[in-house]
């Protein structure tokens, strides 16, 4: 099968069995090499063909940064199933090489190299050959033919095949190139097995308020997800892709490269603190009003506050500091001339 290999992927992460390991970060270098089927890149000479191999590069950097584990292999085996859940990748190798591992005697390296496939049942559905991995699901194109057929037969829906969950998502940031990495993210959000993104809202622009003057104003937009995870494997894996943008969670309200919430998902109502659905201040923003109400017109927030999205937006005081500036700003990049 036909391969992309990226290799000497640094970062600095804390993993070893020793506690200062867990306290001191150490540099680790990955090597990975992705088999998929190139064919169509080939031919059409389309991004959209392949996958984008700085985005799992970043990927890989924010497991090595983000995750713990006491050892290399598990440090690998993290690495295999994440870049994974793209579902175009079928199998993947993966080295980590710790140089800085704590050994008495002088050496130049210590490596551990794993490979991770997903397999293909009869019933065309594919399953990560990973135990740990929470993403047991459909290869691309089935989900969305399930997703189809789910609908138009929900009644007879068979207890063994997965449940679809839509899910809103908003986007938005004000730092570095926000356009880029929000077309990046709904490319990452899509690329996970067993998501499907369904709509993406007009691009807006929104003021800041309770920041300080000098902070660049945000781009937002709305992206409607039909995904196979349920709300806490959706929100690991949105926190994945802030992260690959350089997004920490430090200053809580402060600018952000790429913010990624979930703003309803089934209707779901929890005030769990660690996900809060629907999202405890969605309905009194009005950047995430304004563009859910164009994506649909008829969108409902449950809950407390909840109500039709359009006449929540018409209440909302601050309907003015949203500034619709592009419909087609995922082709054109969001140029403001439109
Ligand atoms: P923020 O900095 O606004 O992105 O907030 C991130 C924190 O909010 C994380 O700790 C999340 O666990 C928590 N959180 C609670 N509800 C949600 C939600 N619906 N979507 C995203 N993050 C949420």
């Amino acid at each position: 099968m036909d391969s992309l290999r990226i290799t000497g992927i640094r970062a600095w992460g804390r993993h070893g069995i020793l506690p200062e390991e867990h306290q001191n970060a150490q540099p680790y270098i990955v090597d990975i090499t992705l088999f998929l089927d190139l064919s169509k890149a080939g031919e059409n000479n389309s991004i959209t063909d392949t996958v984008d191999y700085g985005q799992v590069a970043n990927l890989v950097a924010s497991v090595i940064e983000h995750s713990t584990s006491d050892l290399i292999e598990a440090l690998a085996q993290q690495i295999a199933s994440t870049v994974l859940q793209i579902s175009k990748i079928r199998r993947v190798i993966v080295t980590v090489h710790k140089p800085h591992a704590p050994l008495k005697i002088p050496f130049a390296d210590v490596s551990t190299t794993i490979e991770r496939s997903r397999i293909a049942h009869d019933s065309g559905e594919d399953e990560i050959n990973d135990d740990a991995s929470e993403l047991k699901s459909n290869d691309h194109g089935v989900v969305q033919s399930s997703i189809h057929s789910d609908r138009s037969h929900d009644h007879q829906q068979s207890q063994s095949r997965p449940r679809v969950h839509r899910a809103i998502i908003s986007m938005g940031g004000n730092l570095g190139n926000v356009r880029r990495a929000m077309r990046e993210a709904i490319v990452a959000m899509d690329g996970i097995t067993g998501n499907q993104v369904m709509g993406i809202s007009p691009l807006y622009r929104t003021t800041p308020w309770g920041m300080d003057d000098h902070a660049p104003d945000f781009y937002n937009a709305i992206v409607e997800l039909d995904t196979l995870l349920d709300a806490p494997g959706l929100l690991k894996a949105l926190q994945l892709i802030e992260a690959a943008h350089g997004r920490s969670h430090a200053v809580h309200w402060g600018s952000r490269p790429l913010d990624l919430d979930i703003i309803d998902f089934d209707h779901q109502v929890s005030d769990d603190p660690s996900l809060t659905l629907p999202h405890p201040r969605a309905w009194q923003r009005a950047f995430v009003l304004a563009p859910l109400a164009d994506l649909e017109p008829d969108a409902v927030l449950p809950g407390e506050h909840g109500g039709k999205v359009a006449d929540l937006l018409a209440a909302c005081p601050d309907k003015d500091t949203v500034r619709r500036v592009s419909d087609e700003w995922i082709v054109n990049g969001g140029s403001e001339e439109e």
